[in-house]
């Protein structure tokens, strides 16, 4: 349930209002609004049934929330939340584009493609050190040295870093690298590796799982939340259908129902959403159409020699430079810039 304060309600009321609902043993968590404020109180609400929290002064009303998931929901907080990194915003006007290969390969790699990818208007770059591959004999990635790398290009250009992270144990470690933390889909329901990157508190992009419901995807990022960390960016990434033509079906559905449902920004992963090169400029920007805050987009120069299978969902340089130059017009169109 949440608790929603009056407009104006008084700093001692609201910690009044807190206290009681921590002397009943619950958590809480609170979200200061232009209007007013708004307490999630998070735990079983039976154990305030012999408080009556709606007489205490400064309190305007009570409101369960019959979603599961109750920080990441609409009805805790109302507007749209807008994530900083670095002074580049996910979530508000501007859209975020970040772009890059798959996997880290070589210094000169992830340095070409970052110039590449920046002076299109990319604002992060992205790649994988630590690869989730189906397979144990594939190439899993280079690990730390390629942390290095994307370091390197960090530096030479102006852009921030997205890279994923596998483990628990590993969020420190990449946390160091990295601006934004990427979930892939594989572990979305990475219990242990969701409340640590909650711990850890940097923005995380948290990709749908490959079969997961839109409520299992916001429960998941609950899990993040939950450990007090709000800078979740959802990722719509294809889901497993019966359709084996595309490597996964991109569920734009998710992007409006992301929307109504909660607060938090979503970008669209429209190379693993097709697995098809040809495919990808136009479900791009079917995204934005639809109300995408961003993409997240594989880019790679050299795409038959990549070191994973995903070069053929990446596109050229010059491709990626055309889609942003083509989104334009669609940015307008709906309200956002680019
Ligand atoms: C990736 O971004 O390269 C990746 C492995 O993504 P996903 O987790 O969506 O498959
Ligand atoms: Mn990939």
């Amino acid at each position: 349930m949440v608790i929603i304060m009056e407009n104006g309600a008084t700093k001692e009321q609201i910690e009044q209002v807190v206290r009681r609902t921590h002397d009943a043993g619950l958590k809480t968590q609170m979200n200061v609004g232009e209007q007013c404020t708004v307490i999630a109180v998070i735990g079983d609400k039976t154990a305030l049934s012999d408080t009556p929290i709606e007489s205490m002064s400064g309190v305007s009303r009570i409101m369960p929330i019959s979603a599961p998931y109750k920080l990441a929901s609409r009805q805790f907080h109302e507007e749209d939340t807008v994530i900083s990194v670095d002074g580049v915003k996910i979530g508000g006007k501007q859209l975020a584009m970040m772009a890059g290969p798959c996997a880290v390969e070589t210094t000169e790699q992830i340095v070409k493609i970052a110039k590449y990818v920046e002076a299109s208007g990319a604002q992060f770059i992205r790649g994988g050190a630590f690869k989730p591959r189906t397979g144990p004999y594939s190439f899993q990635g280079y690990g730390e040295s390629a942390l290095k790398m994307l370091a390197t290009a960090r530096e030479e250009t102006n852009l921030r870093v997205v890279t994923e992270v596998m483990t628990p144990h590993e969020v420190g470690l990449v946390g160091r690298y990295t601006d934004v933390f990427q979930l892939g889909t594989r572990n979305m329901q990475n219990f242990s590796l969701l409340r640590e990157i909650g711990r850890h508190g940097k923005p995380v992009i948290l990709k749908r799982g490959l079969s997961s419901t839109i409520e299992e995807w916001l429960l998941a990022a609950e899990y993040v939340l939950a450990e007090g960390n709000p800078n979740v960016i959802l990722c719509e990434r294809g889901i497993r259908t019966y359709e084996t033509h595309t490597r996964n079906t991109l569920d734009l559905n998710a992007v409006p129902a992301i929307k109504e449902l909660s607060h938090l920004p979503i970008i669209v992963d429209p190379s693993h959403g097709t697995g098809i090169r040809s495919y990808v400029p136009s479900m791009a920007k079917a995204a934005i159409a639809a109300g995408a805050d961003g993409l997240i987009v594989e880019v790679h120069h050299d795409p038959d020699n990549s070191m994973t299978g995903d070069g053929v969902q990446s596109l050229f340089p010059d491709q990626f430079n055309q889609l942003l130059h083509d989104l334009k017009q669609i940015a307008i169109a709906v309200g956002r810039e680019i």
